[in-house]
């Protein structure tokens, strides 16, 4: 392939990759979006590969790395379910900073003869800085993944002078770089694995000290990073299309992480340094007190009959339970009878960004009755009930009464304020970020404990009976 084509086919890929982020940016048009990235993708693949620039060594060689990688891939993807899909992320993002690692490390042992004087140096710089994002990324993101899958603790690792250790990190990091940019090839080698070395640990170490609910950040967070380690790795291999690419990853993660944060009233820049500024609080958290009181699928029903207006607050347990579909035919019951139905989602609901989005859409919840939290807060006070499935930590009160809560600040769904609040779940146990919910015992709230799906199927098999028997219950 010939350089003028290639170039035509990069500014295609990245012109289809920004039509896909804008396609993705909005539930209707996210399936367009994705099959941009597709297309993009596979333009940009090619053309690389067809490249007759890029010193390939063998289509073989090649084929047999890509073939194997693409099936692993595609059969990892397909069966992985929607509530294991921030893992997935997780551990993708992973791979991007370990190819950055490989790729500068390869670049450096491989370097061209045909650069001296300042294109020499920056090439180096650009090496180093890769490697070190992305040996950073690689390992932070491996500890999101074992945090999401529950490997290990979401609670936050606090070591004594943490950030004076993340700061003996960096000063490692910037006294090995000296010595790499004065070393000739290979003995930079060293200091290059050294900090590789150290890069990962203050990888760990920063992820690891963040907890709970300060997570969904550091996912996008990691998200920015792997695309900043990717067009590094671009500079490095000479790739405009890799650095475009990459500056879009990393500038849209960094814009997702930045809206994350101030939507959950946490500091954008306490939450990269790992924690820093937080976790100072006067005393311990509230105790409890009272009791919760619990109820029926048939009291649930007989609320839900009475009731004008309904909201529904799901969260991660909805998605485990996959009880969305049933949740979308009560919507729909609740609806043909006359009764507002509106879905409240909070930001960092489910564990995903837009995980709860994206399940509604699946259930065919029409777009315009799902709101965000900042537009539907206020009207909690204005409805009669209002069904919580599987969700705590987004509808826990002590994040606004409770100013020791380790979720202190943190805006969340004012559901209490609903005349009636139902809460599905399977007992008294916590949420994602360990803590207690007051929620639990307000006198206007009742449990209903055992699976979602089985009790919004039990709901939905109500009022359908209802239905059969008195039509007229359905409004014309
Ligand atoms: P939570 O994780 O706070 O709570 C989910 C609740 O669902 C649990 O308390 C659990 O209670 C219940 N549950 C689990 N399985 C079932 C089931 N089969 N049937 C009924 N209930 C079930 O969920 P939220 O969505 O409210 O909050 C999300 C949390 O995850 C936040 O802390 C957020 O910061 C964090 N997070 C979010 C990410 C994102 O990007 N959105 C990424 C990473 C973390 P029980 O066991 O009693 O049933």
């Amino acid at each position: 392939m010939n350089n003028s084509l290639v170039t035509v086919a990069y500014i295609a890929a990245s012109a289809l990759f920004i039509l896909s982020l804008a396609g993705l940016s909005n539930q209707e048009t996210a399936r367009k979006g994705n099959l941009f990235g597709i297309i993009g993708m596979a333009i940009a693949l090619l053309a690389t590969a067809l490249n007759g620039n890029v010193n390939i060594a063998g289509y073989a060689t090649l084929a047999a790395m890509i073939v194997p990688g693409a099936l692993i891939g595609a059969t990892l993807a397909s069966r992985v379910a929607m509530t294991s899909m921030p893992e997935l992320v997780a551990i993708l993002h992973s791979f991007v900073g370990l190819a950055a690692v490989l790729v500068g490390i390869g670049n450096y042992l491989g370097e061209e003869a045909s650069l001296t004087g300042a294109e020499a140096t920056i090439h180096q710089i650009e090496i180093y800085l890769g490697v070190f994002i992305g040996a950073v990324t690689f390992a932070g993101s491996v500890v999101a993944f074992a945090k999401l899958r529950e490997l290990i603790g979401s609670k936050p690792l606090m070591l004594p002078g943490r950030h004076l250790l993340n700061i003996g990190f960096l000063v490692g990091t910037a006294v090995l770089g000296v010595q790499f940019m004065g070393a000739d090839t290979p003995a930079g080698l060293q200091p290059l694995l050294i900090m590789t070395a150290i890069a990962c640990l203050l990888g760990l170490h920063l992820v690891a000290a963040i907890g709970g609910a300060d997570m969904p950040v550091v996912i996008s967070m990691l998200n920015s990073y792997s695309g900043w380690a990717a067009a590094a790795a671009g500079f490095m291999l000479n790739n405009d299309l890799l650095i475009i690419t990459g500056a879009l990853v990393g500038s849209s993660g960094a814009i997702l992480s930045y809206i994350m944060c101030r939507a959950m009233n946490r500091s954008f820049i306490s939450v990269i340094l790992g924690g820093f500024g937080t976790g100072q609080t006067s005393g311990p958290a509230k105790a409890i007190e009272g009791e919760a009181t619990s109820t029926t699928v048939d009291d649930t029903v007989e609320l839900l009959k009475n009731a004008r207006s309904v909201i529904i607050a799901p969260g991660y347990g909805m998605a485990v339970a996959q009880a969305q579909h049933a949740v979308a035919d009560i919507t729909r019951i609740l609806r043909d009878r006359g009764v507002t139905v509106r879905f409240g989602i909070h930001p960092v609901a489910g564990r995903l960004p837009g995980h709860m989005n994206v399940l509604l859409a699946e259930a065919s919840v029409p777009y315009d009755i799902v709101l965000e939290m900042d537009e539907i807060n206020e009207d909690f006070e204005k409805t009669d009930v209002v069904l919580v499935i599987g969700a705590n930590d987004t509808v826990n009160p002590s994040a606004l009464e409770d100013p020791n809560s380790p979720i202190a600040g943190m805006p969340v769904l004012e559901v209490w304020n609903a005349k009636q609040t139902i809460v599905m779940k399977r007992s008294m146990a916590s949420g994602y970020a360990g803590v207690d919910n007051p929620l639990f015992y307000k006198d206007n709230t009742l449990m209903l404990f055992g699976d979602a799906r089985k009790n919004v199927d039990a709901i939905r098999a109500a009022l359908v009976q209802e239905d059969a028997a008195a039509p007229a219950l359905v409004a014309a």
